[in-house]
């Protein structure tokens, strides 16, 4: 296992994600104990069916991210007439890193997959695409010629995958890509990562894919900067009261209202449900068809409060969030910032608010560090007229006498 990747996967498990037996067990043997961000984020939305532009660089496990749910549905697909899936990628290297992935979590799976590329002799690839792979990995000189030879067919791929699309377009393939993707069904399903996503990768999508998600998974890349972030001070009693008065105080175009686990999120759901409507929420324990459903009904509006776990804190790109209520403060001060990166998303406003209980100082101040800023307490009071504030417990004399200059600087920059 990959040491300071485990350092980065996120608190979803694998179950969570919900994949087959075949493949939680190749994941086991692979040693992944954990989905890094990235392959939790993109598994459902894949398995969703949507097009996709995920910016990921290299080291994140973004090869086995889009490697898992191609496993998932060639599975025992016969291949005959042509492959599922095509993997169009820079270099032979690439090409062979990812066979070696997909070999590696198509353990128990009955999945072949075949590397092509230029610099060796096209014939013995030929005779390997007769004996059928389910997943084809090549790079675009290569490909344009066994599909020219007729032994590569590309018109029953499901998928295509554009791995590392701004090194390609870099390199003058983009002529190629393009003749490749013109041969591919219409109805296929494309899969672009990029570590940037300039302008030429931008027209690509646009060109040869259907409305493509967009997706960040490099938290440092994600700016909270242009969101209103806010903290209140409150005792595990009072987050209920507090909620309520917020969600009828504020009233939010869409909010989501984050929980740290599942059965706290079903239980903070059904406490909503009795005092208003347009609630709904989501978490590993529901199946990945009801998953589906709750987000696509968010997306369209239908309801305005989504009470979620991190499932929802990664990647996903619904547009008309808010307001963001962290109910409970994530463990990991990336999960705050990919929860907090759900509103304000291309450039329009958002506010977040972060309820903290006394002991949770540390906590706040690794996030206030992490985000580069620190956030404003709110008065409980603003809200719920007869509470009595407590004080936050420093984290140290030193630590809060940092944290009153920097506030300070603050102020005067402002
Ligand atoms: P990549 O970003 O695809 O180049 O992957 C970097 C490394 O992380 C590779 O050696 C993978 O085998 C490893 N890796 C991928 N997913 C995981 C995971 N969930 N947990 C631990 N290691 C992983």
């Amino acid at each position: 296992m990959n040491k300071t990747l485990s350092k980065r996967t996120c608190h979803l498990t694998f179950d969570s994600l919900e994949i087959s037996e075949a493949l939680r067990s190749a994941v086991k043997k692979a040693g992944y104990e954990a989905p890094t961000p990235i392959q939790a984020g993109l598994f459902p939305l894949v398995m969703e069916g949507f097009d996709i532009i995920g910016q990921a660089q290299t080291g994140t496990g973004k090869t086995a991210a889009f490697t898992l749910p191609l496993i998932e549905n060639a599975a025992d697909v016969d291949a005959s007439q042509g492959p599922l899936a095509l993997v169009i990628v820079p270099t032979r290297e690439l090409a062979l890193q990812v066979t070696t992935e997909v070999e590696k979590l198509s353990y128990k799976s009955r999945i072949a997959s075949l590397a092509v590329y230029g610099g060796t002799p096209i014939r013995q690839q030929m005779d390997r695409l007769r004996k059928n792979p389910q997943i084809v990995v090549g790079t675009p000189g290569r490909i344009i010629d066994l599909i020219k030879k007729r032994c590569l067919r590309a018109n029953n791929l499901d998928f295509v995958v554009l791995d590392e699309a701004d090194r390609m377009l870099d390199i003058g393939f983009r002529p190629d890509i393009e003749w490749i993707l013109r041969q591919c069904p219409e109805q296929r399903q494309t899969i672009l990562l990029s570590a940037t996503v300039p302008e030429e990768v931008l027209q690509l999508a646009k060109r040869y894919m259907y409305r493509p998600q967009l997706v960040n998974f490099s938290p440092k890349n994600i700016s909270v900067d242009s969101i209103d972030q806010n903290y209140f001070l409150v005792e595990e009693s009072t987050k209920m009261p507090l909620l309520n008065a917020l969600l009828e105080k504020e009233c939010p175009q869409q909010a989501i209202v984050f929980c740290r686990t599942k059965i706290r999120t079903e239980k903070i759901y059904r406490r909503l449900l009795k005092i208003m409507d347009g609630v709904q929420c989501i978490h590993g324990d529901m199946s990945q068809g009801a998953r589906n459903r709750t987000m696509q009904s968010f997306r369209d509006r239908k309801f305005r409060i989504m009470v979620a776990t991190d499932v929802m804190g990664r990647g996903i790109d619904v547009s008309g969030i808010s307001h963001i209520i962290n109910m409970d403060l994530p463990e990991l001060s990336d999960d705050y910032v990919h929860r907090v990166g759900r509103t304000g998303r291309m450039g329009r406003e958002g506010v977040a608010f972060s309820f903290v209980t006394k002991d949770e100082g540390i906590r706040l101040t690794e996030i206030e560090k992490r985000i580069n800023l620190l956030l404003d307490r709110i008065p409980v009071s603003d809200y719920l007229p007869d509470f009595v504030e407590p004080t936050r417990n420093p984290t140290s004399n030193e630590e809060l006498e940092k944290r009153v200059k920097r506030k300070h600087r603050r102020s005067i920059a402002l």
